[in-house]
């Protein structure tokens, strides 16, 4: 069912606390954490504790959560002193999408190149 966890989703594990992540904040609905594999000096994942495959299914389904998630990347930018950041939600594969999961990437602290690759 929409929103209920996966057993197979590496995402509800961490927000199960069954995989280890370095969470820099955390709300009722939404989970922060490092990305494991870096692509900026901040590179923070911000995701539902729901499961929703991807930033459309969630925003369909679930609105307001999906206000909760972009409002706790405004937060993670403020808390990592960001001046200018990026927010991506890959959504499919042919975008980079790897984990079936929706989560916003919250790149910073360096300049970053548009268009992106
Ligand atoms: O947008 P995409 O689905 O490719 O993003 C998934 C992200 O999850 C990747 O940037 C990857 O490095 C990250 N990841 C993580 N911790 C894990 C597994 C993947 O931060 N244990």
């Amino acid at each position: 069912m929409a929103g209920e966890p996966q057993d197979d989703c590496l995402f509800c594990k961490i927000v199960a606390g069954q995989v280890p992540a370095t969470v820099v904040r955390e709300t009722d609905t939404t989970v922060a954490f490092r990305d494991i594999n870096p692509q900026a000096p901040t590179h923070v994942l911000v995701i539902p504790k729901a499961h929703y495959k991807d930033a459309a299914a969630l925003a369909a389904a679930a609105p307001d959560l999906a206000a909760d998630v972009l409002r706790e990347t405004q937060a993670v930018a403020d808390e990592e002193k960001l001046e200018s950041y990026r927010i991506v939600f890959n959504t499919g594969s042919g975008a980079g999408q790897t984990v079936w999961h929706a989560h916003a990437h919250v790149l910073g602290g360096r300049g970053l190149q548009w268009p992106p690759g």
